[in-house]
């Protein structure tokens, strides 16, 4: 069994930036080179070159006397800087990532008084980006210099025996004067040639980097031809025999069978890392089943065109994901075809209408880094009215773990009971309230369904798993489901 395919990685976002801007900023650079002053330079060389070797072959051969050492210290030194860079490349992608990490975390580094270590983390790739930097660069500048000294070696030794033979008469004045200018204009072209060849190696190495960024294999929906408008989607989900692995070595899922009828809403609880993410994932086609199928609507997932199935199915988190942008852009995430008045419907939907009716700007308000200008609750909120926005058929819930006050709880109570209907929903349940009202609860154990059924049926199981997260509930001890990831976390 191969390691299955995926369709999302969540590459860390500090070297995709790194890749976005230092290496295409090298790559920018190599090919300026190249147009500016590569050819250029090649063109007056070979003139200058062609003219000597008219007049005098073997002076011309005096001139070049030191190019075969040169070009062979071009080479090792291209060779390594190709090397050098892109190691420089993979240890600015390292920093970049530390420190996008640990800005983006100030306030809990501070509020743990953590600064010093997470400092040091910096400090420890910086310096390294530097001592192996000064290394580098000592050794590539050092050539480089060796690089220079050939070519005024060159020019002196042309100049002494040039002069020797035009003493003893065996070439002219003219000749040697003529060729003191040539060889003038010959060494400041090849000089630009060896460091625009510097460059293209620097780029070359930026290239491969980005390449392989390029290379991670999209999405099949790429290639995949939407389906035809056929039935209207009910959202109705079947699992058969369905196993999945992360590494291709380990299930977390294991033979899962289940039917999820349309407009029905199912629980699903289990203990933290029993697998209720992993069966959010596979159903946003963010992972493939590695064994058996996962039918949505009587398709296989593999089948879906995956932007057609996601843009049918809504999502709402335990934490509501916010840009720093405006309210309305929150709600409609790029898209241009929705109208205000759908805004506001979507809004009065989530029970938010109010509250952002009262806010300076409405609709225009910008909420902040992270929705920061929002309250918790507003925020959750906003993400329901997204989905309210968008009526999905199809919608998968994380309830939120974290104790909200009981008003905002029953508000976002509203708001989650609204868009429940007449939809199939899939909710990853941390409250009794919700799996009382449970169509049929799920309970995941290890990765298998070990149950299902309602709440009244489940409970009454004597030794059941259900009963046993119930009566831990009841006693206030644990939630009905331990913490979830976010669906598209690592
Ligand atoms: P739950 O949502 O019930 O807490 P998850 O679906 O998140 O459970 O996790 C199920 C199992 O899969 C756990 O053992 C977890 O460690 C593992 N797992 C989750 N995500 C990944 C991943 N990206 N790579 C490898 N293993 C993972």
């Amino acid at each position: 069994m191969g390691a299955p395919q995926k369709y999302f990685e969540s590459t860390n976002p500090g070297r995709i930036t790194s890749r976005l801007t230092t290496d295409s900023a090298a790559i920018d650079s190599a090919v300026a080179g190249i147009l500016r002053h590569f050819f250029n330079a090649a063109f007056t060389v070979l003139i200058v070159m062609g003219f000597m070797l008219m007049m005098n072959p073997w002076l011309t051969m005096i001139v070049l006397a030191t190019i075969p050492l040169t070009a062979f210290l071009s080479i090792i030194s291209y060779r390594k800087l190709r090397v050098f860079s892109s190691e420089e490349s993979d240890r600015w992608a390292n920093l970049s990532s530390v420190s996008n990490e640990i800005f983006g975390s100030v306030k809990i580094i501070r509020a743990f008084c953590s600064e010093a270590p997470f400092l040091k983390r910096i400090q420890v790739r910086s310096e390294a980006l530097r001592y192996e930097g000064i290394h580098h660069w000592t050794i590539i500048q050092t050539i480089g210099s060796l690089l220079a000294l050939l070519s005024s070696l060159g020019a002196d030794i042309f100049l002494f025996v040039g002069g020797v033979l035009a003493i003893q008469g065996k070439i002219t004045f003219g000749e040697f004067f003529a060729f003191s200018a040539y060889q003038g204009m010959l060494w400041g072209p090849i000089n630009t040639l060896m460091t625009t060849g510097q460059s293209i190696q620097t780029g070359t190495a930026a290239a491969g980097k980005v390449n392989e960024l390029l290379a991670v294999e999209q999405e099949p929906y790429l290639a995949r031809e939407p389906a035809p408008p056929g039935q209207p989607f009910v959202g109705e989900i079947r699992a058969q025999e369905m196993c999945f692995s992360y590494d291709g070595n380990e299930d977390v899922l294991r033979g899962i069978d289940l039917q999820l009828k349309p407009g029905t809403m199912t629980a699903l609880v289990g203990q933290s890392g029993s697998g209720k993410t992993t069966f959010a994932n596979l159903l946003l086609g963010l992972y493939l089943p590695t064994r058996g199928k996962l039918l949505i609507d009587g398709t296989d997932v593999r089948q879906w065109d995956l932007r057609q199935l996601r843009s049918r199915i809504g999502t709402v988190l335990q934490e509501s994901v916010l840009f720093d942008d405006t309210v309305k852009g929150n709600l409609c995430l790029g898209r241009d075809d929705f109208t205000d008045e759908q805004c506001w419907a979507a809004l009065r939907s989530a029970h938010l209408e109010d509250a952002i009716r009262n806010l300076p700007e409405g609709l225009a308000t910008q909420v902040g880094m992270g929705g920061g200008r929002l309250s918790g609750g507003q925020r959750q909120r906003v993400a329901i009215a997204r989905v309210f926005l968008r009526d999905p058929k199809l919608l998968i819930l994380d309830e939120a773990t974290s104790a909200l006050d009981s008003e905002t709880e029953k508000a976002i109570q509203r708001s989650f009971d609204a868009l429940m209907v007449g939809r199939t929903s899939v909710v990853i349940a941390h409250r009794l309230s919700t799996v009382f009202r449970a169509d049929q609860i799920v309970v995941l154990h290890q990765g298998r369904v070990v149950e299902v059924g309602t709440h009244e049926e489940l409970v009454a199981r004597e030794d059941g798993h259900y009963r046993q997260l119930f009566l831990a509930q009841v006693e206030g001890m644990v939630p009905m489901s331990g913490p979830t990831r976010k669906p598209w976390s690592k």
